[in-house]
């Protein structure tokens, strides 16, 4: 099996529009038509601006909403935890 990224659920979409509207550095885009967001990938990932968005800053909101939420921490909490090894040897 081939490592793929679970889809995100449509219900968070505006979450993660909503992230990236915080942090936008400026207001004027033609990139983005002032959206701060390109589109959505093919995992159903909101696509932030990389000309008028704080990526990194919204990867560490996005990251601490996941940890909060229990529906999106099982979905992605172990691409976002990479210290917690499983133990495959018990
Ligand atoms: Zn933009």
């Amino acid at each position: 099996m081939s490592e793929k990224t679970p889809r995100l659920p449509d219900k968070y979409l505006d979450v993660a529009k909503k992230v990236i509207k915080e942090n936008r550095s400026k207001n004027n885009c033609k990139a983005c038509y002032d959206r701060g967001f390109i589109g959505t990938n093919q995992d159903n990932m909101v696509v932030p601006c990389t000309k008028c968005v704080d990526i990194e800053e919204v990867m560490v909101k996005w990251r601490s909403f996941v940890r909060e939420n229990e529906e999106l921490t099982n979905l992605y909490g172990e691409y976002f935890e990479e210290d917690e090894e499983e133990q495959v040897t018990k």
